[in-house]
């Protein structure tokens, strides 16, 4: 069985100053935690070639396959709202790009390959608790049909990585629709280069919105595919927890799964990352966030939009004000989808609104209570149930009122019973630092099956003294 990967590499095609070549850093025992057989054979890989030495030497960094041109992405940011002019893949590799099995050109990138020009003080590499949290949490956002990069592999280096303390060394080999963000544009915005724009306005455009005929229209398409993107990320009570610019996909995937948890009870201004004391990132701040980032991206296409300036910002502004509207349609969808409503009507938003400050008052699990919608148990995950009873009838009165059955198969679809709940990611975590790797194998067995009841336990909330109140970044 020999590995091959077939590589068709696109960005490195671009100019020199859109990146770092280079290869990655070689590891000295590296073995492999798992390999995500479905997604390898939608690249055109076979599976069981990937767990070959061979496939460990690409997925460990210690040998780039034929066909890889390993490079670091320059890109920028705004972090927390300051100007960061340079950032960049400081412990990631893009190894090449495959064309899918449906016609999809698909990034294949390390994280935790080791250092690059852009490493500044970092180490280049990863520890084994993000590697896994990334792994089984990507891997059930798109369970749950949220857009997002992919897990396709990860290996332990049996080198140790020094963090607070001594932890064993991870490398995840990720694939995204492309790693172009928001801050990649604002990378040559900076520097004033128009002619770098042009070259990635148009390299994205071929590549993720190929109708669009325009920098106006590129701008649009990426307003749209946000908006979705942060309604899905509410519907499942996501909350992401650094979205700088620099982790804004022009994609519209997830990306970047540092200190992102799943609320267990619902509170709308939820916060879990140690970082975000101000609470920038709070779960509802999310869509104003996304305007924020997306008013980002507008003012790096205003050359391309037009050679009036002024004319230029009254486009984009114009595009940009369109998101509240658009953001609301997409949210509403989404919370009407889970309430099983198959019409829309003018107060619905106020319904929805007023189960969320009944959960929130109530301390209402948000999966279980959404989940127990469905089948009349939603009132169990509140902590004062009776709260929710008045807002029962008024959901009835509303089911009467829409023509035939509630679509039980599509409410179910819309949602999940197991989501990675941040204490069984951190038990999980655990024990795979402690050499068990089981923990990671069955909650990642449940979480890619999220309207299964596989297992009853994983859909529990936290019990007493289990409850995890901060996330850290983990690099
Ligand atoms: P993040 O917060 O994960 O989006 O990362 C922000 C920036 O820090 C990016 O440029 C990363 O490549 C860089 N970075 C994060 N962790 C490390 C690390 N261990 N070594 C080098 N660079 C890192
Ligand atoms: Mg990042």
């Amino acid at each position: 069985m020999t590995l091959h990967v077939p590589f068709d590499n696109s960005y490195a095609r671009l100019p020199e100053r859109f990146f770092a070549r280079q290869p990655a850093d070689p590891v000295r025992a590296p073995s492999l935690i798992a390999v995500n057989a479905d997604l390898a054979r939608a690249l055109g890989i076979d599976p069981d070639a990937l767990a070959t030495d061979d496939g460990i030497a690409m997925l460990s960094g210690n040998a780039a396959p034929t066909g890889a041109d390993p490079l670091a992405q320059a890109y920028a940011g705004h972090q927390f709202g300051g100007w960061s002019p340079q950032l960049g893949d400081g412990r990631a590799l893009l190894l090449g790009e495959v064309v899918d099995q449906s016609g999809q050109r698909r990034d294949i990138q390390l994280k935790g390959s080791g250092r690059t020009p852009f490493s500044r003080m970092g180490d280049g590499r990863a520890w084994l608790g993000p590697v896994l949290r990334e792994y089984v949490i990507s891997e059930a956002m798109h369970a749950m049909g949220i857009p997002t990069t992919r897990a396709l592999a990860a290996v332990v280096t049996g080198e140790t990585v020094l963090r607070e303390r001594p932890l064993p060394g991870a490398v995840l080999t990720r694939v995204a629709a492309s790693h172009i963000r928001v801050g990649t544009f604002q990378y040559f915005a900076a520097r004033g280069d128009v002619e770098a724009i042009r070259l990635l306005a148009d390299h994205v455009i071929a590549r993720h919105y190929p109708t669009v005929t325009s920098p106006l229209g590129l701008l649009d398409a990426v307003i749209d595919a946000q908006s979705d993107l942060i309604a899905k990320w509410l519907g499942v009570g996501f909350i992401h927890g650094v979205m700088n610019t620099d982790n804004c996909a022009i994609s519209g995937e997830t990306i970047d799964y540092g200190p992102c948890a799943f609320m267990d009870r619902y509170e709308g201004g939820k916060v879990f990352s140690s970082i975000d004391r101000g609470g920038r990132y709070a779960y509802d701040k999310q869509p104003d966030i996304a305007v924020w980032n997306l008013a980002q991206f507008a003012t790096c296409l205003l050359p391309l939009i037009s050679d009036d300036r002024d004319q230029a910002v009254d486009q984009a502004s114009e595009a940009v004000h369109r998101f509240p509207q658009c953001f609301a349609e997409c949210w509403q969808a989404t919370f009407r989808a889970k309430l099983g409503l198959n019409t829309a009507e003018a107060n619905d938003a106020l319904l929805i609104d007023s189960l969320l400050s009944r959960m929130e008052a109530g301390g209402a699990d948000f999966t279980n209570t959404f989940a127990g919608l469905a089948n009349g148990t939603a009132a169990a995950a509140f902590h004062e149930p009776e709260i929710l009873d008045p807002w029962l009838e008024d959901y009835q009165a509303r089911l009467d009122r829409q023509p035939g059955d509630v679509d039980t198969d599509a409410m179910t679809r819309a949602n999940p019973l197991i989501i990675p709940r941040n204490h069984q990611i951190e038990a999980m975590i655990a024990a795979a630092v402690g050499g068990d790797f089981a923990p990671f194998h069955h909650l990642h067995a449940a979480t890619i099956q999220p309207f299964n009841l596989t297992d009853p336990d994983l859909a529990l909330p936290p019990g007493p003294g289990q409850e995890v109140r901060q996330t850290f970044c983990g690099t």
